[in-house]
């Protein structure tokens, strides 16, 4: 098994320093859309996607609000289809996806594998099926007007693995692939869990949004706690469960390898000072 880290995905906004937690005010901060393909036998497993092909030909699908407020930057180059391209892969042999939830960030490159099954918590479908008023700037139906062959898991009932609630997705397959439900920032909000034979990588979506939330003493920009409270549909259950993320990362932060999806500080600690690279400018 092979792991790699992409960013598919870069915001520049302004206020680096409010953004970032460092930096100057009047530079533009840097964010990034931190997604895994995963090498095995038998195929190419996707965490997240980021944005994707239609993103980059049309930023205008993204909305004119988000735009103006996130100042995205979907390039083709940095789709995840393009970049296993690059890694002299192919998009053809990605059988499986792994969502943590479907924001128009996460979900953008579903398109460019429509042979995939995509793997989602089903609170999360049902809402991006029916989003309540409040949550419709967040989904954007063209992500998967292609009819995407969708796997719904219950993100109950499931077992345990290190105190959290979590659920095998992949039975049989020699990666262990798990969801562990994080939900607050969105309905069916999850983290994903990889073993990968030296400890584990967990996968926290948008459970946090920079390092500093789940070290010890936490901290947080002032602009991404603003966001992050607002855009959560259930704030307590999204602060609860970053409190949890903070214990496992202060008690089992020797197993488990802890990273979120914006942070382009611990994209760089994963993937190496090359992963910068791709990190679009202005
Ligand atoms: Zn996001």
């Amino acid at each position: 098994m092979r792991i790699h880290h992409l960013n598919c995905g870069s915001f520049c906004p302004h206020g680096r320093r409010l953004v970032n937690g460092e930096g100057g005010l009047l530079e533009q901060g840097t964010v990034v859309c931190h997604c895994l393909a995963i090498e095995r036998d038998g195929g190419i497993v996707l965490v997240d996607t980021g944005f994707g092909t239609e993103e980059a030909r049309d930023p205008g699908r993204l909305g004119t609000m988000f735009r103006a407020l996130m100042r995205p930057r979907p390039r083709e180059e940095t789709t995840a289809a393009a970049q296993l391209d690059a890694l002299g892969l192919s998009a053809a042999d990605v059988t499986h996806i792994v969502t943590t939830h479907l924001d128009l960030d996460h979900a953008g490159g579903l398109g460019d594998f429509p042979e995939a099954e995509v793997h989602v918590l089903a609170a999360e479908l049902a809402a991006a099926r029916n989003p309540r008023l409040s949550e419709r700037p967040r989904y954007l139906e063209a992500q998967w007007a292609h009819g995407p062959r969708w796997v719904e898991h219950e993100g109950d009932g499931g077992d345990e693995w290190f105190g959290f609630e979590s659920v095998r997705i992949l039975p049989g397959l020699d990666a262990e692939v798990l969801l562990v439900p994080l939900a607050g920032h969105s309905r069916g909000h999850t983290g994903v869990a990889i073993e990968t034979g030296d400890g584990w990588l967990l996968h926290c979506g948008d459970a946090y949004f920079n390092h500093a939330e789940v070290a010890s003493p936490s901290g947080c920009p002032p602009m991404l706690r603003l966001f992050q409270n607002l855009t959560a549909v259930d704030n307590r259950a999204r602060r609860r469960n970053r409190e949890r993320l903070r214990e496992l990362a202060a008690s089992h932060g020797d197993r488990v390898n802890l990273f979120s999806s914006h942070d382009p500080w611990e994209l760089e600690r994963a993937a190496g000072p090359a992963s910068t690279l791709r990190v679009t400018a202005g």
